[in-house]
């Protein structure tokens, strides 16, 4: 965008004999001029009537030659539309001023000339002085008579008579009057012709349309289009340039008109305001709507007023007292117009074809430049086109060998083969992205981390890794690829419901007990499930476990077969644990002891079992990567040696074809091993589970048994037989002891606030009744101990860890 600029008013002053020197004055500096109006008598001796008025303007012509004129007016703004700047030069003024002398000049009189002929004139000599450009010249005129537009060339014999009526059309490209003719001129001559015709027209009508020339507003327009011989053709420049010869500006009380001529007037009148609102609107910064439709002289003009044309405007008037009161209402339009500024920019365009066959003849241009480069270099049959399929699907063959490690590297060709490599990158990297994704959701299932239902389930069944390993072997085997599951991850222990019995283990290890088997052959699910008897420092029993277990022999637990009546009697002391345990497997827990065998075995030999298969499942996969290897040197060998073709079909080798089958036997081979590594996994999972519960069962038998057998009185296990379900051997043996000759208080004491919200309340009352009715000394003290020592149980068993923990004992 240029710069802003005011629009530029001049004056030209009709020459007459008759000049009121006394009321119009000029300025200095011609350009300014200051009327003086003698006071109107008529309104008496005091009245505020102005008499005085200055205008500045751009210019004063008085008594100026056309050639003058022109000079003042037309020169710069026709110039500049040469370079690319529409103008508009517009003569204003009441009629017979000399608009259309300004305008058109003095037909008959070459001297006389106006500025449209010298327009067309100096547009042809500076088109001859731009060699380095083309430009195209048009014309047309219109005419604008009572709000109806007409072409003044249209009576050309090219032209033809227009059937419709022309309106004003808007388009981007700027205003178009459709219907008007647009006329090429290579040279002045046609030029002048063209301007004579519509002039000859315009009078032809004034007579026979009965139109009065005056009275209409005519716009000579010069359309330029200039593109560059040198530089880049497809921006070019348009411009055009209109010489407006307005219709008289005289209002309507003077010419005292009626019928046909106020008519005219009106709209003349009407016309000249709205260019008036228009132009000024253009000069508000704050408007941004401008009433260009109002007229159709404004309509037809709207890309040409203001925004960014030159524009001029010539007010013509009469210099005689006379006309005085018109001449003032000239000058005071032709100020107000001085106000108004505009901002002209060159109008830039680009020829869209142009352009793109420009580019074309770059790109072949840069292709032999290419080519030349390239069999400079020695780089023959590079291919710059973009790629077909074919060459991407090689490309991505390329990529997945060379992430395989088949392929070293991938030649760099071009900047188009390069992205095409990335891209294929992605698209490897993503497929294998979904492969995994598929992979792993057909093995697993997802679960929500904190259902802990779903994931002891899943526990129940074992995880599989990919490569089909069990995920996380506890015992460390040799194939845990995988990860391992929370229940066998260090420091974890399982989070698993507590069985009202295992709290009591639990409260057990509390208490301080602690398992004959607690060594670290044992693992920690089934010390926690084995300890209700006090601890033990017996460390030959730690050994003969240890033992078993290297051995796969613990032996059974009790079973609650009564045998007890071929016991023998109690030794006056204990054997040791380890010693009464073997005599326990043997005896009591013989059965126990028997199972817990069968079910180690039968987990050993799953276990041997998986671990061959697991051995087989490796050696499948190295002889797969064996003939992976193998393949892919038969494939190189045959790239090396040129490959053959056949319907699409690649030609290969027997060697390679058998390397092909083997390789799907060994994969379908895998698969099978797979599959039954997986299965044995759940086996030897589930066995796992029977063995630790056998061995659980059969210490915990051991210690009630080694309890009822050595270390409980006999005595108190007759009387705990009596009130409970409970067996005496279950009894810590820590509790037993413990209890003094005078309980009964207490016990009376804690079966007021503790036992009724025990759940084997009823059992002690039955109990109690039961006692109180047979009244035994020794029995009943006996008796009274054993209570308490059912309600500690009791306790335990429903959580109350307060009552256990503690001592029972205030
Ligand atoms: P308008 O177009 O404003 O109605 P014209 O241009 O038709 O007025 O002028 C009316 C008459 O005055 C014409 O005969 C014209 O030749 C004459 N005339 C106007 N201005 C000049 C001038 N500057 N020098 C000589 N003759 C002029
Ligand atoms: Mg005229």
């Amino acid at each position: 965008m240029g710069t802003r600029k005011k629009v530029q008013a001049f004056v030209r002053v009709r020459p007459t004999d008759d000049f009121a020197h006394e009321m119009i004055k000029y300025g200095e500096d011609n350009k300014s001029i200051d009327i003086h109006l003698k006071k109107d008598t008529r309104r008496g001796v005091v009245n505020n009537q102005q008499t005085d008025w200055s205008f500045k303007l751009d210019g004063v012509l008085h008594n100026a030659s056309q050639d003058l004129v022109y000079e003042t007016v037309a020169k710069d703004a026709v110039s500049q539309a040469l370079d690319g700047y529409n103008g508009t030069i517009m003569c204003y003024g009441q009629t017979g001023a000399g608009k259309t002398y300004t305008m058109t000049g003095a037909t008959e009189n070459y001297k006389h000339r106006g500025i449209l002929p010298r327009a067309l004139q100096q547009v042809f000599r500076m088109i001859e002085e731009r060699p380095t450009h083309a430009i195209t010249v048009r014309v047309s005129y219109l005419e604008i008579y009572n709000e109806n537009l007409f072409d003044l060339l249209s009576t050309l014999p090219y032209v033809g008579p227009s059937v419709t009526p022309m309106t004003i059309v808007e388009n981007p490209q700027g205003i178009f009057i459709k219907g008007l003719s647009v006329h090429l001129t290579s040279q002045e001559e046609d030029a002048f012709s063209l301007l004579f015709e519509g002039e000859t027209n315009r009078i032809i009508a004034s007579h026979t349309m009965n139109k009065n020339s005056s009275r209409s507003h005519c716009i000579f327009t010069i359309y330029m289009e200039a593109h560059s011989r040198t530089l880049s053709d497809e921006k070019y420049i348009t411009s055009k340039i209109n010489l407006v010869d307005l219709a008289g500006s005289e209002r309507l009380s003077k010419t005292g008109s009626e019928g046909r001529v106020l008519k005219e007037a009106t709209y003349i009148n009407k016309s000249l305001s709205f260019l008036e609102q228009a132009i000024i609107a253009l000069g508000d910064q704050n408007r941004d709507h401008v009433p260009f439709r109002q007229s159709k002289l404004t309509h037809a003009l709207k890309d040409s007023l203001g925004g960014n044309c030159n524009m001029v405007l010539l007010t013509n008037i009469y210099g005689e007292a006379a006309q005085l009161d018109e001449t003032l209402s000239s000058l005071r339009f032709a100020s107000r117009m001085k106000l108004v500024t505009t901002e002209p920019a060159i109008n830039e365009k680009y020829d869209a074809e142009r352009m793109v066959k420009n580019l074309e003849k770059e790109l072949a241009l840069l292709k032999q430049e290419l080519a030349i480069h390239d069999s400079l270099s020695n780089r023959t049959l590079v291919n710059y086109d973009p790629m077909d399929e074919i060459q991407i699907a090689e490309i991505n063959s390329q990529v997945r060998r060379y992430l395989e490690g088949t392929l070293d590297e991938i030649d760099i060709i071009n900047l188009r083969q390069i992205q095409e490599v990335f891209n294929q990158f992605r698209v490897v990297l993503s497929q294998q992205e979904q492969e995994v994704e598929s992979a792993l959701r057909r093995k697993y299932t997802l679960i929500d981390k904190n259902d802990f239902a779903a994931i002891s389930a899943v526990q129940k069944v074992e995880l599989m890794d990919i490569e089909g390993n069990l995920v996380g072997e506890p015992d460390g085997q040799s194939f845990g690829l995988g990860v391992a599951p929370f229940s066998v991850k260090p420091g974890k222990k399982p989070k698993t419901k507590k069985t009202p019995k295992d709290q009591v283990s639990s409260s057990a290890r509390k208490e301080g007990a602690s398992s004959p088997v607690s060594g670290k052959d044992f693992d920690v699910a089934s010390i926690s499930k084995t300890q209700l008897i006090p601890s033990s420092k017996d460390g030959d029993l730690k050994d003969m476990l240890a033992r078993e277990r290297e051995t796969s022999s613990i032996e059974p637990l009790i079973s609650d077969s009564p045998k007890e009546e071929l016991r023998a009697p109690r030794p006056s002391t204990p054997p040791s644990r380890t010693v009464a345990f073997e005599e326990f497997k043997n005896e009591r827990g013989s059965e126990i002891n028997r199972i817990f065998k069968e079910n180690k075995s039968i987990l050993n030999e799953r276990k041997k079992r998986a671990s061959e298969t697991t051995q087989r499942i490796n050696a499948i996969k190295q002889e797969i990567d064996e003939t992976k290897d193998a393949l892919n040197f038969q494939k190189s060998l045959r790239e090396k040696q040129g490959e053959y073709e056949n319907k699409g079909l690649m030609i290969i080798d027997e060697e390679e074809f058998l390397l092909i089958l083997k390789l799907k036997d060994l994969k379908k081979q895998y698969r099978n091993e797979y599959q039954e590594l997986r299965d044995l996994r759940a086996e030897i999972q589930y066995c796992q589970r029977l063995v630790d519960q056998c061995r659980h069962r059969l210490l915990m038998e051991f210690d009630i048994w080694y309890n009822e057998s050595f270390m409980i009185p006999e005595d108190i296990q007759v009387a705990l037989k009596l009130g409970s379900s409970i067996r005496p051997g279950m009894v810590p043996i820590s509790r037993i002891v413990c209890l003094g000759e005078d309980d009964q208080d207490r016990f009376s004491h804690l079966q007021q606030t503790v036992l009724p919200e025990g759940p084997d309340s009823i059992t002690f009352y039955n109990a109690k009744v039961k006692t109180d009715q047979k009244a035994y000394g020794s029995i009943r003290r006996a008796w009274w101990r054993a209570a308490c020592i059912i309600n500690a149980l009791n306790l335990r068993r429903t959580g109350v860890d307060q009552g256990y923990d503690k001592p029972i004992r205030p």
